[in-house]
């Protein structure tokens, strides 16, 4: 049990002293040996991973939270949630918690360990409880879903997610909304060396009972699937806790809703993929002289198409041959069918998640329409650095950049202009600002993401020769044909990676052939429809598809636009080895994370800093009733009201600044006693 009185090292980095980089990590490594492995900056919460369980939650830890005003308890996710979730209450404002870290820092937990705040300190109604069964049944079948075993994380989230909850005015969650950022959808064909796929293929395979199955068709031993063997197979995960995971992840689906028909179209759906996966192609000679293939291993074909209640006919004609017009078909050789039948299970996984989330939001969508409040808790993946990056790093590390863009400019940048505009003391503090490399990513023009588009760009190799032409002499990338042929660096904020360009374009656009659509829309298979729907005949669709890049883009610009208008909290997640192990401080790499995520410059800026601003006029009319000379309506500027009102407050007036047009605040701890004062008039 955490003990609140124990006190190692600094809380709050604030109070450190001397401050410097040495005096900060050592304070973190001090905690950390400790097992403190929160600590404060300011209202920021530093997290590092312990990699093993420690017991620092429960309900009476939550309830102390609660009680307790805040930040007079020692750091903790539970300080950080309370604090999001009392500014809700009392501000109605909409709040996020910003998780962030690399892959394996405990981003995940971390917004786990949130959720289950939450859950704890809303009502008990019936109402309420329902809701917040399946907000925690949406994780457990998130993670099913979209977590796998990479080689930095045996539990690594292969999604952003972004869950939105929804509250009433009395606090109680009513609703919530779940939106996913870029699936990792690659995986489900390529796997690195010390990969595992999707964890749902091992839950299946190790949880069903021999009736489903054989209704699957499928067999046990996961090493019968091509598509979840790698050249190392060494599991960490043991089948164990795979076939236990199943029961909660079935679990999962029928708390949220889904039918038992429901259930067994999604494992259909699965198995569709592991068989196709297995689908072994063999070169032919046509009678004309042109390459076509067969399948050599026709038997995974027939149960394909049982599996999916369609015509083996139709399902071999989209793998083996393609269409070039209207019904004009031509042979494709056996690498092209291969490319083809790995497209085929990767999207079918990918519509599959998509429309599990479209499902889970129906379910945990809110029925009110009364005043609602969000508070909603961002998990993006962390940045990622592999021996081979291929597109999907390029994506999270794209949001990566952008996130750390968006926390510079609200936690440093504006903080520090809105100081010097208001005429306040302030000495320059140092940061590195990322916005060149967010540029080099998204510029108009030439950008890395931006060339992606150009039309007349149908190759990888045009691809590289405009990127070659409009980015080499850029400071944050770099193009070595001799070192590195094919390949593009990019100085990331938090490191240097290479990108292979293979693939890229092909990765980018996406796209379904018109007839592949149109096939699996035709499967008799029910989910197929909602999982295909553009494969319509009848529905005439238009629309050009989107790229991946420009989706990503949108749908990030919009969150972050969404996160402007927030109040934002932070938890800073550091990884503390790269072998997962407990106890285990590498220095230089948690000083490479200090560095990189600006935390000394966090610290500095609380030091100088300020935790609330507000203009004179808006802190009167919310804080004047605590004030008898104040209230109930004040006659000068508000300025002077201001300054009365203050001046009558058991508050060291060291706590107020003023600047002018607006009152700054020190301490998130006045701020609340503030809020209290008022709540007791
Ligand atoms: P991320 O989402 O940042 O990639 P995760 O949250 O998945 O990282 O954490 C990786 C692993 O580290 C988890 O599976 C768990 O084993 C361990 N871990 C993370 N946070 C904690 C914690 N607070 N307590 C115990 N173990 C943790
Ligand atoms: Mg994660």
């Amino acid at each position: 049990m955490l003990s609140l009185n124990q006190e190692v090292g600094a809380w709050d980095t604030v109070l450190l002293d001397p401050l410097t980089e040495d005096s900060f990590i050592g304070n973190l490594q001090q905690r950390f040996k400790r097992d403190h492995i929160y600590t404060y900056i300011g209202n920021v919460l530093v997290s590092i991973n312990p990699y093993r369980k420690l017991a620092l939650y429960s309900a009476d830890l939550v309830e102390s939270y609660v009680k307790k005003p805040p930040f007079q308890l020692p750091p903790h996710i539970y300080g950080v949630a309370e604090s999001a979730y009392r500014w809700l209450n009392d501000k109605s404002e909409n709040q996020c918690i910003i998780v962030t870290g690399e892959s394996g820092a405990g981003k995940t937990e971390a917004a786990r360990i949130v959720l289950q705040f939450l859950v704890l300190v809303s009502g008990e109604s019936p109402e309420v409880k329902t809701i917040n069964d399946r907000l925690l049944q949406a994780n457990t079948l998130l993670e099913a879903f979209g977590n796998a075993k990479t080689m930095k994380n045996d539990n690594a989230s292969r999604f952003g997610k972004f869950l939105d909850i929804e509250f009433d005015f009395r606090g109680d969650p009513i609703g919530g909304h779940l939106t996913n950022y870029f699936l990792d959808k690659a995986r489900v064909t390529n796997l690195g060396l010390h990969d595992r796929n999707f964890h749902i293929f091992y839950q299946l395979l190790s949880g069903a009972d021999i009736h489903l199955l054989k209704c699957l068709k499928l067999q046990r031993n996961a090493e019968q699937y091509a598509i979840l063997q790698t050249e190392s197979n060494h599991p960490t995960v043991t089948e164990d806790d795979d076939k236990k995971l199943f029961v909660y992840t079935k679990g999962a689906l029928e708390i949220l809703g889904f039918s038992p028909s429901d259930i067994v179209d999604i494992f259909r759906v699965l198995a569709v993929i592991l068989k196709l996966g297995n689908l072994q192609f063999v070169p032919c000679n046509n009678i004309d002289g042109t390459d076509g293939c067969t399948i050599s291993n026709d038997y995974e074909l027939f149960e394909v198409c049982e599996l999916l209640l369609a015509d083996n006919r139709w399902i071999q004609r989209i793998l083996i041959s393609k269409q070039i017009e209207d019904g004009v078909l031509t042979d494709l050789s056996a690498i092209e069918a291969t490319k083809v039948k790995d497209t085929l299970c990767r999207t079918l996984y990918s519509r599959l998640f998509t429309w599990l989330i479209n499902r889970i939001n129906d379910s945990i969508k809110s029925k009110s329409l009364g005043k609602r409040k969000f508070l909603g808790v961002l998990d993006l993946y962390g940045f990622e650095c592999f021996n081979t990056n291929s597109f999907e790093q390029l994506i999270i590390n794209y949001c990566n950049e952008k996130l750390h863009q968006f926390m510079i400019n609200i936690c440093v940048k504006e903080e520090q202009e809105g100081m010097i505009k208001e005429g306040l003391e302030w000495t320059k503090i140092e940061y590195f600002n990322n916005l060149a490399i967010c540029q080099l990513l998204e510029h108009e023009n030439h950008g890395i993401l931006s060339l992606l588009e150009e039309p007349h760009i149908q190759t990888d190799d045009e691809y590289f020769t405009r990127l070659e032409q409009c980015c080499s002499g850029h400071t944050h990338c770099l193009i070595d044909e001799v070192n590195t042929p094919n390949c593009f660096q990019i100085r990331h904020f938090a490191g240097t990676v290479t990108y292979k360009i293979k693939t890229f374009i092909e990765k980018n656009r996406d796209k379904l052939p018109k007839e592949h659509s149109r096939t699996m829309f035709k499967c008799e298979l029910k989910i197929m429809q909602e999982l295909f729907p553009e494969g319509n005949p009848r529905r005439c669709s238009v629309k050009r598809p989107v790229s991946k890049a420009s989706q990503i883009q949108v749908s990030l610009n919009a969150l972050l636009k969404n996160l402007g208008n927030r109040q934002n909290h932070y938890i800073r997640c550091i990884k503390p080895n790269e072998t997962k192990q407990p106890k285990l401080f590498e220095m230089p790499l948690v000083q490479h994370q200090v560095r990189y995520m600006c935390l000394l410059s966090t610290v500095q800026i609380w030091r100088s800093g300020y935790c609330q601003k507000m203009p004179f006029l808006q802190f009167l009319c919310r804080y004047k009733m605590i004030c008898p000379h104040t209230w109930p309506k004040w006659r000068g500027s508000p300025i002077e009201g201001v300054s009365v009102l203050i001046r009558g407050l058991p508050i060291p007036s060291a706590e107020f600044t003023f600047g002018r047009t607006k009152l700054f605040i020190r301490s998130p701890r006045t701020v609340f006693e503030l809020e209290d004062f008022r709540k007791k008039r």
